[in-house]
């Protein structure tokens, strides 16, 4: 097979079969004939001029005579023997185990290691605090519609982690030699997800979809030998010399295991607490707050699209921006979700913390993003690993407290933010958020400096997309589970610093940040563990 890069045909086009045909015979230069079968491989979009829109290819070609091509385009780098992506697994458990691995936590980290431990016969035990999908949707959108918050069933905590209520975007910038990702993207698909998130460069799958998705993978772990342990909360780690011996649930069982992976997600408090009380490394790290922004999404369809706005192909138009302030911070987007809604994420009575989702179609009427600054541990929050934690609930607190006490969030219009004046009334961009909302005003909420760096970007950002600053933009407060405030260290042989048969893993660990690389991390992490639980057996 060879794979042709930078493949064009415009956006606007008839067939888009016979289209890639035609490029595919002008660029190798061969005859129609020995063109046995083209694949889309990727198709991202160029908009860079928005009245020309291209479609842009990677596509794998069966094609005759493929080694005389490749002497023949030796020099073009857009024409190459097809890499292999497909997925090897590194080890195979034998047939009578001596003991089975724990898997802490079934967000898309706990998932994928789950999955590929099952896969290579390891037979897993999951543990996951919250409940399954089905039960924990019911609890989440109950909670959006005004009943009370479950701190154990919620945005954040239950079968499929906090990417279940989401856009469900599936790329990351993370390097991917080996082709993990492909191996997630198939997985995801062989559940039920769209095919198309095998080819767009942008994929996604959309909330209700990854309920569905995430429960079949479930019934595949399980026919694999696996176990799932819903309302089972790690609450303890038993060590003896710097080696993991066992673990103690919530509900008091004792669980003996010399290999477990902590896959707990960046929400889990009450579980960094305890790490740290158990004397398991961990260290604070950067991470972001600032607010989620709503704007109306055809506004930002026609400045991302131009004319071609509205084109199936072209969907609802994302943006990613990033400011550099006068003050020295960083102001970016983050998770923005097109055609979505501004959700409810706190998992802690008394506190508010907005994140976003949206269906797979994107449909919504508004598009929304964090605008978050850069925060630093020496600088913002000093003197204790888990200083950063401190810092979220202050200010998740304080927007429960400004918005009313009723889990209503707080909210201004971009250009009284702007102007430093509460805002009393909506303009044309309805808020999506449910509970609701309360207008207010939000300059007090998050450190001055983090304010002034957000009153600084939004007019920056206008520049980028025009009508980012308008006035009846909307602010919802807070965003602060943007990543994990700590990093529990592992080694390279993906193991905790300190203690032996620990595997930190995930977003919660500091190694993953978004669906796919949390997934990606779990199969790394699933191999690591794996290979050390084979040559510890061959030891025995
Ligand atoms: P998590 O998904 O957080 O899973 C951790 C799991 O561990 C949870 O289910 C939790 O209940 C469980 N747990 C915690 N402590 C314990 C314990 N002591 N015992 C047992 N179980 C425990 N990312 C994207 O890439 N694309 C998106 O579109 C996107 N949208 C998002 C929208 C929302 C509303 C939210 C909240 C997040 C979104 N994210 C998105 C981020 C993404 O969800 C996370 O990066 C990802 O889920 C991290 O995966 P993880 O497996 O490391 O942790």
């Amino acid at each position: 097979m060879l794979r042709l890069t930078e493949i064009k045909i415009p956006l606007h086009h008839q067939d888009e079969n016979a289209e890639l045909r035609t490029a595919v015979l002008n660029k190798l230069g061969v005859a129609d004939a020995d063109v046995r079968h083209i694949t889309v491989f990727k198709r991202g979009i160029d908009a860079r001029k928005k009245m020309a829109i291209q479609l842009t290819y990677t596509l794998d070609i069966d094609v005759a005579k493929e080694a005389a091509l490749l002497a023949r385009f030796s020099k073009d780098p857009h024409v190459r023997p097809t890499p292999d992506t497909q997925y090897k697994f590194v080890a195979e458990a034998p047939a009578e185990l001596s003991s089975r691995p724990i898997v802490v936590g079934l967000g898309p980290c706990g998932l994928f290691a789950g999955l590929l431990l099952a896969q290579m016969g390891f037979k897993p035990i999951i543990l996951e605090r919250g409940k399954a999908v089905r039960e924990r949707t019911k609890d989440t959108f109950g909670f959006w519609r005004g009943q009370e918050l479950n701190p154990e069933s919620n945005v954040q905590y239950g079968e499929g982690g906090a990417g279940t209520f989401s856009d469900g975007k599936l790329y990351s910038q993370v390097k991917d030699p080996k082709h993990y990702g492909r191996k997630v993207l198939t997985e995801f698909v062989t559940a039920g997800a769209p095919e198309e998130i095998m080819y767009v460069s942008k994929p996604h799958i959309g909330t209700y979809k990854l309920v569905g998705v995430v429960e079949k993978m479930r019934a595949s772990i399980i026919a694999l030998g696996g176990e799932i342990r819903f309302n089972s909360r790690v609450e303890q780690l038993h060590i003896t010399d710097e080696q993991l011996e066992g673990v103690t649930l919530n509900n008091g069982d004792y669980l003996a295991c010399q290999h477990l992976i902590l896959a707990i997600g960046h929400s889990a408090r009450d579980t960094f607490q305890m790490l740290y009380d158990a004397g398991v490394y961990v260290e604070a790290k950067p991470f972001s707050v600032g607010f989620r922004i709503e704007h109306e999404q055809s506004m930002i369809d026609s400045c991302r699209w131009g004319p071609s706005a509205g084109h199936p192909i072209l969907g609802a138009a994302d943006y990613k921006l990033v400011h550099h302030c006068q003050n020295g911070r960083t102001v970016y987007s983050f998770c923005m979700c097109p055609g979505g809604t501004v959700v409810a994420a706190a998992s802690e009575t008394g506190g508010v913390v907005t994140n976003g989702m949206s269906q797979y179609s994107r449909h919504e009427r508004n598009a929304n993003s964090a605008i978050v600054v850069g925060i630093h541990p020496e600088q913002d929050y000093p003197g204790h690993p888990l200083a950063g934690i401190d810092l979220q609930r202050k200010l998740e607190q304080a927007a429960f407290k400004l918005g009313g006490e009723d889990y209503r969030a707080p909210a201004q219009l971009i250009g009284d933010f702007l102007k430093g004046q509460s805002s009393a009334e909506l303009g044309e961009v309805q808020p999506s958020y449910t509970p609701g909302i309360k207008l207010t005003d939000l300059a007090g909420l998050l450190p001055d400096y983090a304010t002034a760096a957000i009153r600084e970007a939004i007019p920056a950002f206008e520049q980028q997309i025009r009508g980012f600053a308008k006035a009846d933009g909307l602010l919802t407060a807070v965003e602060t589970r943007t990543s994990s405030p700590i990093c529990i260290k592992r080694g390279a042989d993906f193991q905790s610093v300190n203690i032996k048969g620990l595997y930190p893993a995930g977003e919660g660990a500091g190694y993953a940040g978004g669906i796919l690389s949390a997934a990606i991390d779990g199969i790394k992490v699933a191999e690591a563990l794996a290979l050390d639980m084979l040559s510890m057996q061959a030891k025995l």
